[in-house]
């Protein structure tokens, strides 16, 4: 077991120096401010509850009537959404716009735009 910890350790080392350093330039294929994907569909508005690396989840509150109770219940729902290189400044619980695009992998339909 101790031997497979170390396995993993030394794989995630490897990962970030391998990850290169842009200073000023935004090479993300799948921004919509440089690379022209195109927007359509649905937006909405929300809080970043989890990131990694360039996904975000976004969510944002709604509210459901329970009939047999009389009383509503918060909810929320939420998607999957890209997050571009140019934007990694944001981070978990600040509120953003995404917008609806082209699928860009199995799970994401939508990138972040910008700031609420
Ligand atoms: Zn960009």
């Amino acid at each position: 077991m101790a031997g497979r910890k170390t396995k993993v350790k030394a794989q995630t080392k490897a990962k970030i120096e391998k990850t290169p350093k842009k200073e000023g330039r935004c090479e993300d294929k799948k921004c919509p401010a440089h690379a022209g994907i195109s927007l359509r569909g649905r937006s909405f508005t929300g809080e970043i509850i989890r990131k990694n690396g360039r996904t975000v989840k976004v969510e944002w509150p709604r509210f459901r009537y329970f009939p047999k109770y009389e009383r509503y219940a918060k909810l929320a729902s939420g998607v999957l959404a890209h997050l571009p290189e140019c934007m990694q400044e944001f981070e978990v619980g600040q509120k953003v716009k995404v917008t609806e695009c082209r699928p860009l992998s199995k799970m994401k339909h939508f990138v972040v735009v910008g700031k609420e």
